[in-house]
Order: C-alpha cells, then structure tokens, then sequence
C-alpha cells in the first residue's frame, strides 16, 4: 500500500511518501517508500492524497446494546438473538470506520465471545473483539441486570472463574455506580479493598487483565492499590456525584504501576450542533457538556503526566449510525478539551493497543503486526475531523472496506 504520507501510530510519528508491504496477514516492511524492499509479485496498491494509519482501537464497547435502550429492562425487552444480530450490524459498521479492534466491556451472555468467534472463523464481518463477558457487580449494582452480582471475596473469586469458563479475554469489575442503573450511586465504591484485591489477584491468576469501571475517587483509589489495570471513565466523583480533580499523588502511582484510563461514557447531544457537527463553545455551557470537558481535561492532564490513556465510545451502539463514533470523539477532544491531534492518534494506536494488550500486534504499523490499516482521505494529523473520511480498511492484510 502507497500513499503521501504514514502514521506509525507512535507519538508524532508521520511519514513521508509512506508504503507498507504486507505478506499474508501480518506487516513485512512500513515506512519511507524508499526504503520498503521490492517485493517482485507484490501488487501495488496506491491511495492519492490518503494516509495510511493504523486501524483504529475503541478500548470501551458493548455490541450487544443500541444506543437509547434501557439496560436494566434489556434482557425483557430485546431477545437474545435480536441482540445478537444488532451486534453484527454495529460490527460490520465499525468496521467500515476504519476501527479494527474493539474491547468489549460487558454482554449479555457470552454475546460478545460468540461475535469475537464468528469474527474469526470468518461467520461475521466485524474488527478483532475481546470480551469481557458478562461484568461482575455488587448485589444489585450498576449493570446488575446482565452482570454476576457478587459480594465477599470467596464470592468473586468464583466469578471470576465461571468467567474464565466462559472464555474471556478479561474481567470487567464495576467498582462504583452507575448512571444508566437506578439505585446506585455514581460517587459510592460497591466494593471494599479487600473485595477489589481478591478479584483482581484471581483474574490475574488466570492471566486475565481486569478493566474496572469507576466514577467515584473512593472506588478508583481502591482499585488502583489493589492492582487493577485500566480504570474506565475514570471520573474522580465525590460523594456528591461531582467532578474533582484528580490528586496529583494517585496520577503518579497510576503511572509507576502502568495502569491506564480509558476515555469513555456517553456524549450529551449538547456537545453537537444541528448540524450533527461539534458544537463551538458558548461561553455558559449546559451542566452535562461542562462535566464532560471537566473529565476530558482532567485525563489530558493525567496523560500529560505520564498516565497512559486510551479512548473507548461505550458504545451502547448507535449514537451515530455510520459506526463514526470513535472519529467524533477524537474530534471532539482536539476541538473541545485541548488535546493535540498527535495526542488523541496516539490513543487510537500504540497507547489503545498497550491498554487492550496488543502492544506490537495492533496500533502500529511496523513489521511483526497485524496488518490492520485504516486509509484516510486526508491528514488526520492535521486536521482530526478527517479521520470520517475512511477510503478502504484492511483486516489482517485483506480489504474489508
Ligand atoms: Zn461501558
């Protein structure tokens, strides 16, 4: 593949006159043009005024729900299969996108294995998945409708395990409450330390990293000592439900650990304007735009200090019908919260693969990798918002888009 420029998905990584030579699946050479040997039967493939990047990482979905569905009344009001079949219309949408793996943070079922399965036996179109499965919660906690409810350590212990079963590639554990569970409390802990300790040392047993979604500082606090490896939303809420500064002290034990946040959660329509556009700001936000801001900047700054971050949608599917959600976060954070386009490209590439554990496998364009490309008509580096502008996508070194 040949075109004006490439972005290694490293850090400020671009460049010129790029071409990346495939064999099978996997990347053989990517860089400079020049300096990718010539391969005598390789056929080229060039894209005028494109970028070739890396297939773009969403570290935060749920395939199996659609945007504006209540989770709680879920398992009543949409059939498993229905589910199962909006989760392969969303794959194949995402896909198309230019978004190459996702990191699916809590199903129905094992929903999200059978999809990751098709996926790979060639029965579905869709990105590389890795699934959580079924999330574990506290006795009627955020989620509890699809989730394990568990309390006490032995308790969790064997959650993890039924999971283990169930084939995940990781553990989800929701450390605090949740906005789209009635009855819980966003700036609570579910858990004690010990309970965190116990579950995250039994996944990590069974080598299963552990994604904990947390809101409240009481609940991210815990789960940073007892070893969790990323904190999803990461919202550093009071008792109150309010947004608080992240304490300088826990942003740098979260990097000495290695353990990393994921942007993510849902997007008031007030950050878009009738156009369907990125709204420019009014100078008095709306309560829910001005929360969320709060959040973006607060993750800029742990990133600026050395916290590795990622960028997930939550998808709950569907908040653009397209499958661009992830382009219109990134373009939000660049337009709306200060982040640099080099810093959110990074999120979709080296730093979301370190966060979904692909580092060297996905992210990256380098020899060794799997040889997933986005081909952007334009600069994302330049100018974020062309990240909407998908010419083809490759999967495994085979066109899909
Ligand atoms: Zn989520």
């Amino acid at each position: 593949l040949r075109a004006p420029r490439l972005l290694t998905g490293e850090y400020g990584v671009v460049i010129e006159d790029g071409a990346v030579l495939i064999d099978g699946d996997r990347i053989v050479a990517a860089g400079n043009a020049d300096a990718i040997p010539r391969a005598g039967d390789a056929e080229e493939i060039g894209f005028a005024g494109a970028t070739l990047m890396p297939g773009l990482i969403d570290a935060h979905v749920h395939v199996c729900f659609r945007a504006g569905e209540d989770i709680v009344a879920h398992p009543q009001a949409v059939s498993e299969e229905d589910a199962y079949s909006q989760a392969k219309t969303a794959a194949r949408l995402v896909l198309a996108a230019g978004v190459t793996t996702v990191r699916d943070l809590g199903c129905r079922g094992t929903l999200a294995q059978r999809l990751r399965d098709a996926v790979i036996d060639g029965r579905a179109d869709g990105p590389r998945i890795l699934a959580a499965g079924r999330p574990i919660t506290s006795p009627k906690g955020h989620f509890w409708s699809i989730g394990i409810e568990a309390r006490g350590a032995p308790a969790l212990r064997a959650a993890v395990d039924d999971l283990v079963g169930e084939d995940v590639d990781l553990i989800k554990l929701i450390a605090t409450g949740g906005s789209l569970t009635p009855g819980t409390d966003m700036g609570r802990a579910q858990f004690s330390l010990e309970e965190c300790t116990a579950l995250i040392e039994a996944a990590h047993d069974h080598h299963r990293p552990v994604a904990a979604h947390a809101h409240a500082s009481e609940g991210i606090e815990r789960i940073i000592a007892a070893g969790v490896d990323t904190i999803e939303h990461c919202s550093w809420m009071d008792h109150d439900d309010e947004i608080g500064t992240p304490p300088p002290d826990r942003l740098a034990e979260m990097r000495d650990n290695g353990q990393m946040i994921v942007i993510a959660g849902p997007v008031p329509d007030a950050l878009f304007d009738a156009r369907g556009g990125i709204a420019q700001p009014t100078g008095s936000e709306p309560r829910s735009v001005a929360r969320l801001l709060k959040l973006w900047r607060n993750s800029l700054q742990a990133r600026r200090m050395g916290v590795g971050t990622a960028l997930g949608t939550d998808s709950l599917f569907g908040q653009f019908e397209n499958g661009h959600d992830l382009a219109y976060r990134a373009e939000a954070l660049v337009a709306r919260a200060g982040w640099s386009p080099f810093e959110v490209l990074e999120m979709l590439g080296s730093a979301g693969a370190r966060a979904v554990r692909g580092t060297g496998h996905i992210g990256v364009l380098a020899p060794g990798a799997y040889a997933d490309i986005a081909v952007i008509d334009g600069d994302p580096a330049t100018r974020i918002a062309d990240l909407h502008r998908v010419a083809a996508v490759f999967l495994g070194g085979t066109r899909v888009a």
